[in-house]
Formats: C-alpha cells, sequence, structure tokens
C-alpha cells in the first residue's frame, strides 16, 4: 500500500490551500516544494468574494483579515485623460456574493496557508524537493525528487505552476507569450508620490498598457502593477521590455500615471505567460491544479483565486475514497467529479481573462473612445458583468458567448 494517498507537487498558493483543504477533509497529503522555503514574490494580490467566501469556510479567512483591506471600489479610469469613468461599489459586491473583496500581500496569504498546513497533522511539508518525474505503475504512483528522494502515493498532483513539470505528462504545449512585461512591487505607502484612495483599487487603461494600485498589509504598503506591451518584444530584441522602454511608453499618459512609475522597482519583471485551455487535466494517477492546470493572464486577478477553487473542488470526491487503497477505477470516477466542476469554468476564466486585457488596452481612436463610452454609460449598480464569476459555485453558470468579460483586475 502507498505511504501517502496524496502527493503535491508545488508549494505555492494552489499546492498549499489544497493540501489544507484535503487534510480537513482526512486526505492524508505530502507537499514537495522545490525552493528552500515557502514563500511569494513581494507584491499584492486581489481575492474577490468566490474565493474569500471559501477561506472563510476553511478558516484561513480570519488568519489574512488582519492584514488585508476591503477597499470601497473599483475604479477604471482612462489612463491618458485621467478621466475616471465607473466603478464597481466593492460594499455592494459583499452584500450581494457573501464574502468581501480583499487586497492583501501575497506573502500574507502564503504564511496564512502555510501556517494552516502546519496545524494540519494529516499534511508532510518538504523544501528542497524538486520534482523531476513520476511514474505511473497502476496500483501507485513514484514520484521522483532531483535529490533522489522518492515518494510512493496513490495521487500526484500536479501544482506546479507555469512551467509545470507535471503537465508536460498529459499534454505537449508550452506557455505562450504575450509580449506584455509587469513592472510590480509594494513598497512603503510613504514612498509613492502620486497614488490613488486608499479605499480603491484603481485601474488605468491606455493604449497597450495598464496601471494598478491598492493598499496591501492593512495600508502600510502600497501595491503597484504597471503591465504594458514591448515593442521590443515586436521587435525580435532579447532583452525586452527594459525599464526604458517602461519609462517610455508611459511617458504620454497622464499625471497621476506619471507620477506613479519612479516608485515602480525595476530590478524584476515579469513577461506575461498564459496557455490554450485544455479540456482534460488528469492521466491515470496524475492530475493538475492552479496555474499547472489553467495558466492565465492576470486581468480578472483571479489565477491565485482559481488555483484555491480547484483545492476545495478536488478535496471533495477524494475524501470519499476513504482509507485506501484507492482503486484505479474509483480514483478516475472522483477525478470526473473533480474536473466536471473545474476544467471547463476554469478555462472560461482563462479565456476571458485575454479578452478582457484586449478590452483594456486598445490603441485606436474609435475603439477607444467605444471603449471609454460603454465604461461610462455603465450603471454601477449593474452586476451581470461579474455575476458568472462571483456567484457561488453551486449556482453555476458560465457565461454565453455575448456576454462580455469583466471581474477583478491585477
Ligand atoms: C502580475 C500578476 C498579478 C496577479 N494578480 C493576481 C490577483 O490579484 N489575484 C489572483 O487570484 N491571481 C493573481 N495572479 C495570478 C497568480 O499569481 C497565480 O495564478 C497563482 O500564483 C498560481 O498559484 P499556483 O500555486 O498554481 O502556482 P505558483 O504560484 O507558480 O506556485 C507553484 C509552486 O510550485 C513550485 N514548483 C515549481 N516546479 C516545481 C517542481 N518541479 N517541484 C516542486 N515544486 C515546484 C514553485 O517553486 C512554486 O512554489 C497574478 C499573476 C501575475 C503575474
Amino acid at each position: 500500500m502507498p505511504t501517502d494517498q496524496v502527493i503535491i507537487a508545488g508549494g505555492g498558493i494552489g499546492g498549499l490551500g489544497a493540501a489544507v483543504m484535503l487534510a480537513q477533509r482526512g486526505v492524508r497529503v505530502r507537499v514537495l516544494e522545490r525552493a528552500p522555503e515557502f514563500g511569494e514574490v513581494g507584491a499584492g494580490l486581489q481575492l474577490a468574494p468566490n474565493v474569500t467566501r471559501l477561506l472563510d469556510e476553511v478558516g484561513v479567512l480570519e488568519k489574512i483579515l488582519p492584514l488585508s483591506l476591503a477597499p470601497s471600489r473599483l475604479v477604471f479610469r482612462n489612463a491618458a485623460s485621467g478621466e475616471e469613468l465607473t466603478h464597481l461599489d466593492l460594499a455592494d459586491a459583499r452584500e450581494r456574493y457573501g464574502g468581501p473583496y480583499l487586497v492583501l500581500h501575497r506573502s500574507d496569504l502564503l504564511r496564512a496557508l502555510l501556517e494552516a498546513a502546519e496545524a494540519e497533522p494529516g499534511i508532510t511539508l518538504h523544501t528542497g524537493h524538486h520534482v523531476s518525474g513520476v511514474r505511473d505503475r497502476g496500483e501507485d504512483v513514484v514520484v521522483r525528487c532531483d535529490n533522489g528522494a522518492e515518494f510512493t502515493g496513490e495521487l500526484v498532483v500536479g501544482a506546479d505552476g507555469l512551467h509545470s513539470t507535471l503537465r508536460a505528462e498529459l499534454v505537449d504545449d508550452e506557455p505562450i507569450c504575450s509580449g506584455y512585461v509587469a513592472y510590480r512591487g509594494a513598497v512603503p505607502v510613504e514612498d509613492v508620490d502620486r497614488r490613488s484612495s486608499l479605499d480603491d483599487v484603481a485601474v488605468w487603461m491606455g493604449p497597450g498598457l495598464h496601471l494598478v494600485q491598492y493598499p496591501v498589509r492593512a495600508g502600510r504598503l502600497y501595491n503597484q502593477v504597471a503591465v504594458f506591451r514591448s515593442q521590443e518584444y515586436l521587435d525580435g530584441e532579447q532583452d525586452w521590455g527594459t525599464p526604458e522602454e517602461l519609462d517610455r511608453t508611459y511617458a504620454g499618459m497622464c499625471a497621476g500615471v506619471r507620477g506613479a512609475i519612479p516608485s515602480l522597482r525595476r530590478d524584476n519583471r515579469w513577461p506575461m505567460y498564459d496557455r490554450r485551455p485544455i479540456g482534460t487535466w488528469t492521466k491515470g494517477r496524475i492530475t493538475l491544479l492552479g496555474d499547472a492546470a489553467h495558466p492565465m493572464l492576470q486581468y480578472l486577478a483571479q489565477g491565485a483565486g482559481q488555483s484555491l477553487l480547484d483545492g476545495v473542488a478536488l478535496a471533495g470526491p477524494l475524501s470519499g475514497l476513504g482509507d485506501g487503497p484507492w482503486s484505479a477505477g474509483d480514483l478516475a470516477r472522483a477525478l470526473e467529479v473533480y474536473e466536471r466542476e473545474r476544467v471547463e469554468f476554469a478555462g472560461t476564466v482563462q479565456e476571458r481573462a485575454r479578452t478582457w486585457g484586449d478590452i483594456w488596452h486598445v490603441d485606436d481612436h474609435v475603439s477607444t473612445l467605444l471603449r471609454d463610452e460603454v465604461f461610462r454609460s455603465r450603471d454601477i449598480h449593474d452586476y451581470h458583468l461579474v455575476d458568472w464569476l462571483y456567484r457561488p459555485v453551486d449556482e453555476p453558470t458560465l457565461p454565453t458567448s455575448t456576454t462580455p468579460p469583466a471581474g477583478g483586475v491585477s
């Protein structure tokens, strides 16, 4: 009989979240993280009500609340003119969807998940374990790490992010570069010369660019994400999306946007990738979650949230399998339930995130006029554009093909 029930490759938000949710349902879990410590990049994260509701259910919301803020508005502005076009009333959204819209530092969420995992006797955590291969032997699965360690389990879950090793067991695809790059980071709030209200998540949309701003760590830090389409990338340059290009790209924007750019850190930048949705995340005793399963552009601010939703969707059917051993047939049926709940929905979020970015980044005169007019004329109490995403999962409704995308931002 295998030593472990579930082995999770990757201890990011998705992997640790799934470990906690599985262990809370009585499943024994081992997490293998390649980094020497569990950790996250020094930037912010938005969590919409579809995600905070879940964190509440698993006892993590109370841990992050003291370090989070619940802004009142998600405001959209034209980055060139500075005009405010519309906003989503986030206090209203809380009433409507049963959970707050929170902004926080990524490491604060990761730490809360790690503490919750450490408190679960059914979870074994390892750092410094880079998963390099798996062998599905039919009655169990063997996971190999490049330090020589091997573990045997009933199921291995690839929660190993955009460049997933485990995904390659299922599908032969590559991350797709969008040609956009992000500069981001959270700095002391007093270091930002020009910032939006601390009560807002602000989105400034411009030609081939956007800037997002919001406070984190209970208002002590200010998070900014500046994203732009790189001409250097289009020109085929090796070193593209440079700090010089950042400055050039934002030079023509309004004073509020220009003033934010100098406080962005220049020492790291994130080229933006996604992949196309795939029809299955499972092969035998291997399954995927989070960015390994559905890497998406960040424009709906849902990647981490969707990875947490994967975790709870996996925990339900797996917990029904009991102590084990898990027969291949029973496991396949449990994973079918997981996939039915998640694959199509997450794929839709992936596709909609791309389109949402395209709407923000329009760069010709007529499209910009039309976009701004649509945003301006929107009733601020109209939630039909986010209902499909934020409503509880027991009322799952995918958007129709004519429904434009909307939601959070990042
Ligand atoms: C600019 C930007 C802004 C964003 N904003 C938001 C937002 O506001 N809200 C939101 O919900 N999402 C947001 N996202 C998306 C979010 O960051 C990701 O979707 C989320 O981090 C995915 O979590 P994950 O655990 O699946 O993957 P990852 O965070 O990539 O974690 C994978 C983990 O696996 C480990 N690993 C990798 N390979 C191996 C291996 N072979 N063996 C062992 N360990 C391995 C890695 O070290 C890492 O710890 C944003 C993304 C970007 C780029």
